[in-house]
């Protein structure tokens, strides 16, 4: 008899998505002549950029010739993306790593949610709260969550509430933990940490030889000058972080699949008897046994978004979105309503007005103004009374939705 992990078994269903198609579907049986604009999930709409579809294009036709075809890469990623994220995402924000502290990985979810196997289960751990799911779900599947409670909080897991009241910029724990995961330019509420405001954690966790999971999922949407785009820009971080990268929300790969991880090679955890490891090994073995690479076109495709065109074609895209993001911005205050992010992400966090829970803001949004977002609370707690819209739609889409929230409002 197979015994299962019972660590699933505690694991909530995911239900935030399927409850909002639910609730939009019965929307539509009993108004069939509305039409529904969607800004609720968070995946892009602009197709690829034209350099990665040629690179793309010239892989394949590398792979049809026997003279250059290629049957396994290295599980690490190949040689030319490695060095191409270097000498750009790095080396010009002063931040020097050799390409063995440099994993290519199938998108930053993989590893977001397996780079705890490196560590024991019995770690102490905190989230920001509300916040991107796998970080919590991932640890409940090993057991190192705990137990769920009462209000639906997990009994190993620090809250660090994000709320209006600070700014969004969670406070320090108050007692020592083992591993934090940020996550900058946010998802859901669209805000960021400043150099100064990210120095704080980086000076915590070498004081409290804590290791923080760094979440950059949305790097290349950040715009104001003093904010970090990689947490190695601050100083003594490699001791302390692993930072994750993506291109899907960069360069629309949510469907290509590539990103990267980076475990500097000075950052190490430390065994029972006090040894210090380094986790750049562990990680390294672990992927060498358990992943063999991220297919050779992609890697072509993502080296390609380096290009000097391929980074025009990225920014223009990046630059269509957050012009969503300003447009509606400036509709909802003009329509009373209190919002934030959408500055240094392509989210928009907006307050319920009156105190009215998420939900019920969704469904009167939906019956009202025929606009879906998706509920804060599904992110967490403190996510209660507010509503995420994200700027991926197109410029179309947007300028209706709030020309029918303001209407609704009026
Ligand atoms: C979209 C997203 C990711 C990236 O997921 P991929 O697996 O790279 O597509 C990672 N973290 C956050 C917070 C995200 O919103």
């Amino acid at each position: 008899m197979a015994l299962v992990n019972e660590h699933f078994l505690k694991l909530p269903g995911s239900y935030l998505f399927s409850d909002i198609a639910k609730k939009v579907n019965s929307f539509k049986i009993t108004h069939p002549k509305q039409d529904v604009i969607r800004l609720g999930i968070g995946d892009v709409t602009r197709p690829l950029p034209p350099a990665c579809i040629e690179a793309m294009h010239k892989a394949v036709d590398e792979m049809a010739d026997a003279k250059t075809f290629r049957g396994y890469g290295p599980e690490q990623g190949y040689d030319f993306l490695i060095e191409a994220i270097l000498k750009n995402d790095f080396a010009p924000r002063g931040v020097h790593l050799s390409p063995a502290e440099i994993f290519i990985n199938d998108g930053a979810k993989s590893d977001t949610g397996s780079i705890g196997e490196l560590l024991r289960w019995d770690n102490s751990m905190a989230i920001t709260d509300p916040v991107y799911p796998v970080y919590v779900d991932s640890n409940i599947m090993c057991g190192r969550a705990g137990v769920l409670e009462e209000g639906g909080t997990w009994s190993n897991v620090t809250y660090l509430p994000c709320t209006e009241e600070n700014g969004f910029v969670p406070e320090l724990p108050k007692h020592r933990v083992d591993l934090i995961y940020l996550c900058y330019p946010n998802n859901p509420t669209g805000t960021t940490l400043t150099h100064e405001q990210l120095k704080k954690w980086v000076d915590y966790a070498l004081a409290n030889d804590t290791l923080i999971v760094f979440d950059a999922a949305y790097e290349a949407y950040i715009h104001e000058d003093n904010v970090p785009h990689s947490i190695y820009e601050i100083r003594g971080a490699k001791k302390v972080a692993i930072e994750i990268r993506s291109f899907s929300k960069t360069a629309g790969f949510t469907g290509v699949r590539c990103g990267y991880t980076v475990v500097p090679k000075e950052l190490t955890a430390a065994t029972l008897e006090g040894e210090r490891i380094p986790l750049n090994q562990l990680w390294n073995r672990r992927q060498c046994t358990k992943f063999n690479g991220t297919s050779y076109i992609t890697q072509r495709a993502a080296e390609a978004i380096y290009t000097p065109e391929g980074k025009q074609q990225v920014k223009a895209n990046i630059d269509y979105y957050m012009q969503n993001a300003a447009t509606m911005r400036k509709s909802l205050e003009a329509a009373g309503l209190k919002v934030y992010g959408g500055v240094n992400a392509p989210y928009l966090w907006l307050k319920t007005p009156n105190g009215i829970g998420s939900w019920r803001f969704f469904e009167q949004m939906l019956y009202e103004a025929n606009v879906v977002g998706t509920p804060g609370v599904g992110f967490g707690p403190s996510g209660e009374g507010f509503l995420r819209l994200t700027a991926f739609g197109t410029h179309e889409d947007c300028e209706e939705a709030m020309r029918r929230i303001r209407k609704w409002l009026a």
